[in-house]
Parts: structure tokens; sequence; C-alpha cells
């Protein structure tokens, strides 16, 4: 969460950011209600019909086509794809606020230990590039671009560098100006056990590798033709700016189209994405010699559901696409695999066909599991019973490998669809499936990386007008909540004692939120009102700052307050004279209450079913519980004679 700068730091951001000025330089906004609220198209949709809505007073945004909501900060992260503070530095920078140096000792120094880093590698890639473009050594290096059909102008897009045959050249050209121990932190050097140091990449071509924001992080190098070099491609190690899981190769090039397309191509080499760059197909990206992770498909999900791999046509090519198949088949992407005809090579392919032929198979490329359906027929043949029970076997060997599938909504889809293809009954195969987990279940578990609670689905429900009666009278109270800043304290001291006077802690305190997304904000407020007297908007956001699907969540909640005027109406009603509290408030948290009391009243029902079925008659417990249920439909009529 936003721990890393101190928070009147942020506030100070905040106060000097006006949500209209800093959105209007994105999109065309026009006043509307008098200026209370300003409209444009969203930059986060194809929008036609202007439906993203920006209100000056509560400095938020919101489409009400994408959902896509939050304050400035949330604007900026969405629109850069950056993290909080990454948008924080950006909008002090627009502010003109000098970010602080020493926030807390050791973080500030990391973080001037990364601008250190981020600012050499830059000095590399340029003295890369310009060794490329102008030295002789680079003649053969020049030479085998020309060949790959790269031209200057392609050179120059990609950054593309040389290293020329020389161990010290780095330290050379530094000249003393950044210290050996900075040039090892940005992995440009190494060090040998007597203390001296060698470059990483002695005559190779160098890709430069960049983050999201087009800063160089790391080089990929390639040897050049007839070099005894054993490894023909060499990465940079990772480093604190570098983490080769995570960052995709041409991202910082390929962000804006892959939105525009709503697609990305994802290939296996720099020279095939800067191909397909080449011609035309610009919403392409590389892994970094690495099968495509997890968190790839998470960096990929912020621009586009839709990911397309490529592959080569030859069989390594074939096998990694089946793998890539298994391990994304419960990923929340349309994933699609591309296998490119005639054993070619996306760069090759490009060359004879062009970048319209590519696209075309892009459109026709089979989703992962219709892909792996098909290598399984092309194996086992599906004429015979032998053979369609083979494939009926690989098939559920797949589903039963991939993490999370039994929980997974796919699931249930994948069955019916395999059961109908194979002509079995769907029960059949759900009864094997069972089978094939539980001895799949005695090996080694798969190690997932764990993925912080986001609460996706459950926002995406309500955001779509779907919820229950219990889900309403939570809103209800969030809504009051947000309407009435100040009013904040009293819902804590209603929920952090529990029936014995014992305090619980916020986390407990919110359970009395049955919907996991709106106990999740629930919970934030309570932390908050424990050292704040008031609790607004602009706070809780930036308690939410990281967490993109609760701060939508909330600027929805937000909307609705001020959609039924909330502060009006609360202030219309009064407030309890002994407490000051808002009668609207103190109807919601008892109708809380009253659920509460509901289910614990349920609870006895069943306790009281259970010990009818036993032989001894009335003890004390059956007694006390039957004291409670009386009392509880007592309770029960006076409330409805009241209401
Ligand atoms: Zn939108």
């Amino acid at each position: 969460m936003a721990v890393e700068f101190p928070q009147d730091f942020r506030e100070a951001v905040r106060s000097q950011t006006e949500i209209v000025a800093l959105i209007g330089e994105a999109v065309a906004l026009q006043p509307r209600a008098g200026g209370r609220e300003y409209v444009g198209l969203c930059c986060f949709h194809d929008d036609r019909n202007p439906s993203m809505v920006v209100y000056p007073e509560r400095q938020t945004f919101r489409c009400w086509s994408c959902n896509t909501g939050g304050d400035s900060f949330t604007f900026v992260m969405e629109r850069e794809k950056v993290g909080f503070r990454e948008a924080l530095e950006i909008l002090a920078k627009r502010a003109g606020l000098p970010i602080p140096k020493s926030v807390s000792g050791r973080t500030s120094d990391e973080e001037m230990n990364r601008a250190r880093v981020f600012e050499v590698l830059q000095w590399a890639e340029n003295i890369f590039h310009k060794t490329l473009m102008d030295s002789d050594q680079a003649e053969p290096a020049r030479r085998y671009l020309y060949d790959r059909g790269f031209d200057d102008e392609l050179i120059r897009e990609f950054r593309l560098g040389f290293h020329p045959n020389d161990w010290n050249f780095i330290l050379n050209q530094s000249g003393g100006r950044y210290s050996s121990k900075l040039l090892r932190e940005a992995r440009l050097v190494g060090e040998r056990d007597d203390g001296s140091h060698y470059d990483y990449f002695v005559n190779r071509v160098l890709f430069s590798i960049r983050n999201e924001r087009g800063q160089p992080v790391a080089f990929g190098g390639r040897i050049l033709p007839g070099s005894t070099d054993k490894s023909k491609y060499f990465n940079s190690p990772e480093s604190i700016v570098f983490h080769k899981s995570r960052l995709l190769y041409g991202i910082d090039k390929a962000r804006e189209a892959i939105r525009k397309e709503d697609v990305v191509l994802v290939t296996e080499g720099y020279t095939d994405c800067i191909a397909c760059h080449q011609h035309g197909v610009k919403h392409t990206v590389a892994t970094l010699g690495t099968a495509l992770t997890d968190a790839h498909v998470t960096a990929l999900k912020r621009y586009t559901r839709k990911v397309v791999l490529v592959f080569d046509g030859d069989a390594a090519g074939q096998n990694a696409a089946l793998k890539a198949a298994a391990r994304f088949l419960a990923q929340d992407v349309d994933l699609r695999i591309l296998t490119l005809p005639n054993g070619a090579d996306p760069a090759d392919f490009l060359e004879l066909n062009g970048g319209d032929a590519l696209a075309k198979l892009v459109d026709n490329a089979p989703e992962a599991w219709e892909f792996s359906f098909q290598a399984a027929r092309l194996r086992h043949g599906i004429d015979t019973i032998d053979g369609r029970s083979r494939i009926l076997e690989d098939m559920l060997a797949l589903l039963a490998q991939v993490p999370d599938m039994a929980t997974n909504v796919k699931e249930g889809f994948l069955i019916a669809n395999l059961a109908q293809r194979l002509g079995v009954s769907e029960q059949s195969v759900r009864d094997r499936i069972k089978e094939v987990r539980r001895t799949q279940h005695a090996r080694p578990q798969q190690v997932i990386e764990e993925q912080p609670e986001d609460h996706e689905q459950d926002v995406k429900r309500l955001l779509r007008g779907q919820f229950s009666r219990d889900d309403r009278l939570e809103c209800d109270l969030l809504e009051i909540m947000l309407a009435a800043p100040t009013a904040v304290p009293f819902v804590r001291r209603a929920l952090s004692t529990d029936d014995n006077g014992e305090s619980l802690e916020p986390h407990e305190a919110a359970t009395v939120l049955r919907n996991p997304a709106l106990r999740a904000v629930l919970e934030v407020f309570l932390e908050l009102a424990a050292v704040r007297d008031v609790v607004n908007l602009p706070m809780v956001l930036d308690q939410l700052s990281e967490q993109r699907s609760l701060t939508r969540l909330v600027v929805w909640i937000d909307t609705r307050a001020r959609e039924k005027r909330l502060d009006e109406k609360i202030h219309s009603l009064g407030v309890n004279p002994a407490d000051g509290c808002p009668l609207l408030l103190q109807q919601s948290l008892a109708n809380m209450k009253w659920r509460q009391e509901e289910q614990s009243q349920q609870n006895v029902a069943i306790q009281l079913s259970q010990q009818s079925d036993g032989p001894q008659g009335l003890d004390e417990a059956t007694q006390e519980l039957l004291r409670q249920a009386a009392e509880f439909h007592k309770q029960r009529a006076n409330r409805r004679t009241g209401s």
C-alpha cells in the first residue's frame, strides 16, 4: 500500500492536483449540470458517446460504460499503466513539488539508488547505440542487422547497440564518472575474485530492454555470425530495476497499439518482435528468453484480455505452445495459440507474406483449449474408441494440472465441450477428472505465485447492478459513511465491541458485512477511524491506492450517494439528541445489528433442532437457547408493529 512517501507529501500532491485540469489534458471535457460534472470520451475503452464523467467536487472520475474510476492518482495509474508511487511522482512533477529525498532512511537510499541505476543504464544505452551507428568495429554488427532486413530507422527506433570486443569498454567509457559499484548494480560489469572488473556483453549486438515507461533496464546481447561463443543470446542478470519474469520486450512501444487493437501478440525473441513492428504489427511484445509467466499475463491483462502466443512452426515451437496452453487455461484471459505454417519463424513469415497475412492468422488462431484438443486428436486419432479414450485422458490430465481449475467456472464449459465431442456423458467425465485429480494430488503441488485478493468478480457484479437485498443494505451503510465523513466514528463505536463488550479489531468488526468486497471497504473506514475523527473519500482512496477494483467500487458507491442526495437527506433527518449520531446512520446500523441477530437466531434454531434428537430432556443449555428464541420473537414482533 501507499506507505513509501509520507502522508503529508501525498496530501500535498493531491491538493495541488485538480482533476478536471488533469483529465482535461487527455480528454476533451464539457461541463454539465452547471459545472458540477464534466463529461468526455473515455480513454480506457473505445467510447463513441461520452461516458467518462469527472466530478470536481469529489475530485473523482468514473466511466459509466467500462466502470474505470477513481481519483487523480487512479487516473494516472490507469492511463500510464504505472503503480501508485510512479503516479505520485508524475503528479508531483506536474505540480512542481520536489519529491522528498529523505523519507525513511533505507527507502530513500533505495530510491536514490534506483534513480542512479536508471541513469547509468540510459547512459550505457546511448554509448552502445552510438557505437553501433558510428564505430568501424561495429561494421560486422551493422551488416548482420541489415542482412536481417533492419534499416537505420528501425535500429534507431529500438535503440539497438553494439558492444565492441573489449572487456573494459564500459569502465573506460565511464572514465570514473560512475563508480564500479554502480556499474555492477546496473549489471553492466561483473567482478572477478581478485576484485578486477569485466564487461558482460563483449562483441555482441545489444537489444535495449525497456520498462513500460521506456527506461532502459537491461540489455539482451546476441553473438555475431561466426562467433565461437556458445550462448547465442545473453541477458543482463536481474537487478533492482530488472525482473525478467515480469517484463516484456517492446512493451514501451507496443502498449498504445495493444490498447487500440485490444489484442497482444507475444513472440519468443527480440528479432521476431522487431520484425512484427517493422511490418506494421505494432501490438507485439516478446518474452525475455523465458516462457510466459503468470506475472506477464497479469501485466498484459491491464491492456487487453486477448493474448495471442506466436510460436515457430517447428517441433520445439509446437511443444512450447502446448505447455503454454496448459499453464494459462485457468487464467481469466482469451488465450490463443498461433503456430506459423511450414515451420517458419515470424521474421521469415513476415518477409515472405507481410503483416496483413500475419493479422489474418491472428484472427483465426485457435483458443488454447482447442489447440490442445486438436493436438491430442492428431496424436491419437478420433475415429476409434481407443483413440477417443486417449484424447479424453490427455485432456483431463491437462485440466487437472491447471492450478485453481476446479474452482473456475470455465471448467464446466470445458467438460461439457469434451463430453460432447467425444460422445460420452458429462457425468462420466466429471467422475473421471475427480479420480485424475486425486492421483495427481499425491504429487508435489506446483508453486503458484500468490496474488492479493482483489475482489474483482464481486465488484464487477455489483457495478453491473446485480445485487442482493444484503448487498443493498450494506451499500446503504457505506453510502452514508461517504456522505457524512464526520459520522464515521459513530460506526466505529457501534461496531468495534462485541456483545460482551470486548473490543474488536477492524477486520473483525467489518465482518458485520457479508459481501467480501464491501467488507474490505468497511475495514479501511474502520482502520482510518481508529486514528482520525473524520474519514473522507480522499483518505479512503489513498488507502486503496493499489487496489483497482476496490477503488472503482468506492467511487461507484460515492456516486450513488450523491445521486440520492444523501448529504441533504442526512441533514434534514437530523441527529439523535442523545449522542449526535445522524438518524439515517443510526437506522442503517440498526439494520446491520438486526440482521446479525437474525443470523444468530437461525443458529439457535439449528442447535435446538439438533438437541431435540437426543434422548435427554431439556437441559440448562437448551433452556437458555429457548429463552433467547423467545426474546428474539418478541423483538421481531415489536419491530413489525414499530415499522
Ligand atoms: Zn470507459
